[in-house]
């Protein structure tokens, strides 16, 4: 094979999802801990904390305790090269995660063995659903009191409505928790509390069968092994690569992270069974990975990851080619060429620049401005990829000033934070306020304290009397001017420039659709 369709073979391109404690932190600490990518755990956390002591904005974060920045770590295990994109966990920066898992080409969800399925799971797995995003759980904290395992995995085939199967087997649970029992590989792994950052490799068996499982663990725990296995196994499909792949079945992985317990089964199921980088739709045709030529996508914008200097960082996922440094893209929103020297790759460690590049990595591209969420760069060919989108925010306010002389600074903040996808910002066609939209009530506090440690400015949010907003669009002009002739009130530009309408409540929303039917109201709008 040549190097890229090897390349391509050897890419797994993964998220983590979970709702909030779940252990999403301590799992992704231990993956890169077995990917070599990090010599101790807590190195994740304490490479964030110097992050954070260096920018001020991330201040609400700090106090806050939540992570408001998504990250992507790449690093090597077992013949693969991983990328993981890690999203924000908590609720109130959804779009931003949902917009993550658009780069990704499958996920592994985290579960408290106790919680089981919780809000927040359900909502992003919803999301992996759309697009048939392969799905393997991981059931953490078994040494901890946890859920009947039978009731876990009836659990998250009735609530998601997704064919399990078990890939490994739990051996009690709580201050009982000895192990499990490999399904796939056959191996018994026992947990060992003392041994800290080393995993042990199990012990090969053969089947659940062979005596040493008598010799290695209690009379009572071997017979509910063989039981419950053997009653899982008849309740319970087969694990069935191809279903996996197209998102219909999950396996099922039991472990406890904190313990380093059951990370390596998670790791080499995703080495084995994980799809490498898929093909991916775009306007005009479908771009397979091994194509020669690049082409890919920006999911994620970041700016200031450094105070002192006004960059943004462009997250731009890989479709097809080899990537090499310095090689010419084309930006398709405005047509022209950019020239890719300075592009970093995220190796877990440390960033580092990138000479090469293939389908299913995210690298980095610094740039002031230009490269937006959903923008598509290729080496020349005219094509779009879709399917980024932008949701229609679910709470709005204004913004006032202390200091009016600042308008001109505050509307440069708005569209900066607009653009990384931040927030969204409305200029109402009547009126000089400006009306700012999130997903959730704490990121205007993330706001508030951005603008003022990065553009010095001093900006309140209240309230506004508007609640939804909705992008316009209609095919027949003669309606759209009528439209908006009799709604000037209520119409405000986007930082693109899309028209959006802006309603006081659901009745007035709902007026407008019935008065209207041509016209279509939407809640998202695609990138472009
Ligand atoms: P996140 O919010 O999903 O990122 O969760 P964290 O990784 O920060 O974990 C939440 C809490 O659960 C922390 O106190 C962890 O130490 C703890 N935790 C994570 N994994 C385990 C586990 O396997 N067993 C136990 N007992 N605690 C765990």
């Amino acid at each position: 094979m040549s190097a890229l369709p090897q390349e391509v073979h050897n890419r797994r391109t993964f998220a983590i999802i979970a709702h909030p404690d779940a252990g999403k932190t301590t799992l992704t600490e231990k993956l890169l801990l077995f990917g070599g990518a990090i010599q101790m755990a807590g190195a994740v956390k304490a490479r964030g904390e110097q992050r954070r002591a260096r920018s001020d904005w991330m201040k609400v974060e700090r106090e806050r305790g939540i992570s408001v920045t998504a990250s992507v770590m790449n690093f090597d295990y077992a013949d693969r090269t991983f990328n993981l994109v890690d999203t924000p966990g908590h609720e109130d920066f959804s779009e931003d995660t949902y917009r993550t898992l658009t780069a990704v080409d499958s996920a592994v969800m985290v579960i408290d063995a106790a919680k089981g399925i919780e809000a927040q799971t359900r909502k992003l797995f919803e999301v992996c659903r759309l697009r048939n995003v392969p799905i393997i759980t991981f059931i953490n904290k078994m040494d901890r009191e946890a859920r009947d395992p039978f009731d876990l995995m009836d659990e998250v085939e009735r609530d998601l409505q997704l064919e399990v199967t078990p890939g490994s087997w739990p051996i009690g649970s709580g201050p009982d928790f000895r192990g499990c029992y490999d399904l796939i590989r056959d191996r018994l792994v026992l947990l060992d509390r003392r041994q800290g950052d080393v995993a042990s490799e199990g012990i090969q068996c053969d089947g659940l069968d062979d005596p040493k499982l008598d010799q290695l663990l209690p009379a009572d725990q071997v017979a509910k092994l063989r039981e419950d296995v053997a009653m899982v196994r008849e309740l319970c499909p087969p694990f069935d690569l191809e279903t996996y792949r197209e998102g219909h079945q999950t396996p099922v992985f039991f472990g406890s992270a904190i313990n380093n317990f059951g990370v390596r089964e998670l790791l080499l199921s995703l080495a084995a069974y994980a799809p490498s980088p898929r093909p991916q739709h775009a306007d005009t045709r479908t771009v397979q990975p091994e194509e020669a030529k690049v082409t890919g996508f920006v999911f994620k914008v970041q700016a200031n990851m450094d105070p002192n200097h006004r960059d943004r960082i462009a997250f731009f996922r890989l479709c097809s080619g080899h990537f090499r440094r310095g090689v010419k893209l084309k930006h398709m929103r405005s047509g022209k060429l950019l020239a890719v020297n300075n592009a970093v790759l995220f190796l877990a460690r440390d960033r580092e620049l990138a000479e090469d590049a293939y389908p299913g990595d995210i690298i980095g591209i610094p740039n002031h401005g230009t490269l937006r969420i959903g923008d598509t760069l290729t080496e020349g060919e005219e094509l779009r990829y879709t399917g980024v989108p932008s949701f229609a925010p679910e709470l709005l306010q204004r913004v006032k000033l202390d200091d009016p002389m600042k308008m001109k600074h505050l509307r440069k903040a708005l569209e900066h934070f607009a653009e990384e996808g931040a927030s969204q910002v409305f200029k109402p066609l009547i009126g000089a306020d400006w009306v700012v939209g999130v997903v959730g009530p704490l990121q205007f506090e993330v706001l508030a304290a951005r603008i003022d440690a990065e553009y010095d400015i001093k900006a309140k949010f209240e309230s506004c009397g508007y609640d939804s907003a909705r992008w316009i669009e209609c095919d027949d002009p003669v309606v759209l001017k009528s439209f908006l002739d009799s709604n000037r009130s209520a119409l405000a530009e986007d930082h693109d420039g899309a028209l959006v309408y802006l309603a006081r409540n659901g009745w007035q929303l709902n007026r407008a659709q019935v008065d209207y039917p041509k016209i279509r109201f939407q809640k998202t709008r695609e990138q472009n």
